[in-house]
């Protein structure tokens, strides 16, 4: 922590701030400038925090020096990537790809069973399938609830395939805990920390999605509610943001993934599908995707997407999942991955 005093400030008040700080047993050390002294507090920036230097006369800013994340930085004790096993498949560690597929949502057994088989054939890693939706509209088809788990749940009988799917509601927790593999939290929860707290004490990984509109260092700090609750296999997932463009329906943040993997032990994956919102555009940023350095990807797909129920445009075709699967294959391969 780093304490500015304005260029007015008198002596005695540098002192006091000098005095407050001690208390808290913080090295402090004092640095006069030209204009300007500044103090720096070396130790315990949570204690110096609780001091409320900020609001002392001859103090014009407090400026952090350390991370507000702290579990999910890899500049504190945890320098090595994390590495998670799923179902035998590897997520993270930068020697695999995974590649996460199937509906937005499940809408009935044999629409979930058909894409399933598809995405297994063409080697994708987990299956996807929402059970519970968020949607902008409150008259918008919600998803099937319980009975998708059931249809999710004999999918993953069939193909062996993980399920990664949603966790909307904290009500939900004890029958996503009995189905899923993977806890989905939705870019719009990605800030409800009591529901974060919830995912996190179900001993199962977490998908968490960056907010809407939430920066790199809000979603680290919000992996920070699921790692504090002894859950240490949180994925991350870049799905786009709020940004002056509407041409795409969110703007794929690719900065954040070569940026997170500096400051975080985290796997990273990317949702191209809500990201773009138009199937044109996601076999160029799953490509990309895989040249910035992600583990993987999370993707929509759907065998009738035309009459898909939720983010029909935005679906790849069922049918057209193979060829997708061996562009994204071959550049992970670029980058040393093959798919998990
Ligand atoms: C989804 O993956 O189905 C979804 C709703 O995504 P997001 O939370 O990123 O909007
Ligand atoms: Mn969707």
């Amino acid at each position: 922590m780093m304490i500015v005093m304005t260029p007015q400030a008198a002596e005695d008040q540098i002192q006091a701030v000098v005095a407050r700080l001690e208390t808290t047993g913080v090295h402090v050390v004092v640095m006069p400038g030209e204009l300007t002294t500044a103090i720096g507090a070396i130790g315990d920036p949570e204690g110096v925090a609780e001091l409320g230097i900020e609001g002392m006369p001859g103090v014009d800013r407090v400026v952090p020096i350390s991370r507000s994340y702290k579990l999910a930085s890899s500049e504190l004790s945890h320098h090595e990537p994390s590495v998670f096993d799923i179902g035998g498949r590897t997520v993270g560690g930068g020697s695999t790809f995974c590649l996460i597929a199937g509906p937005c949502t499940v809408e009935s057994r044999e629409q979930t069973l058909g894409v399933a088989r598809a995405v297994k054939a063409a080697g994708a890693s987990m299956l996807r399938g929402g059970a519970f939706k968020p949607r902008t509209s409150p008259f918008a088809f919600k998803g099937l609830g319980a009975p998708a788990l059931e249809i999710l749940s004999e999918a993953r009988e069939e193909t062996g395939l993980p399920i990664v799917t949603e966790l909307l509601d904290a009500q939900h927790a004890g029958l996503i805990e009995q189905y899923a593999d993977v806890v989905q939290i939705g870019a719009r929860n990605m800030q409800n920390y009591a529901l974060l707290e919830v995912a996190g004490k179900l001993g199962k990984p977490v998908l968490l999605k960056r907010g809407l509109s939430s920066s790199l260092d809000e979603l680290l700090q919000a992996a920070d509610y699921v790692l504090k609750e002894g859950n240490e296999a949180v994925i991350l997932c870049e799905r786009g943001i709020r940004t002056f463009e509407t041409a795409t329906r969110f703007t794929l943040d690719l900065g954040a993934i070569p940026w997170l993997k500096l400051h975080t032990h985290l796997p990273v994956i990317v949702d191209p599908s809500h990201a773009a919102g138009d199937r044109r555009l996601v076999g160029p940023l799953s490509r990309a995707a895989a040249a910035v350095g992600a583990d993987g990807l999370i993707v929509e797909v759907h065998e009738d997407p035309e009459h898909a129920l939720c983010d029909g445009p935005q679906a790849l075709q069922a049918s057209q999942f193979a060829e997708f699967t061996a562009a994204v294959a071959a550049h992970a391969q670029l980058e040393g991955m093959r798919l998990a």
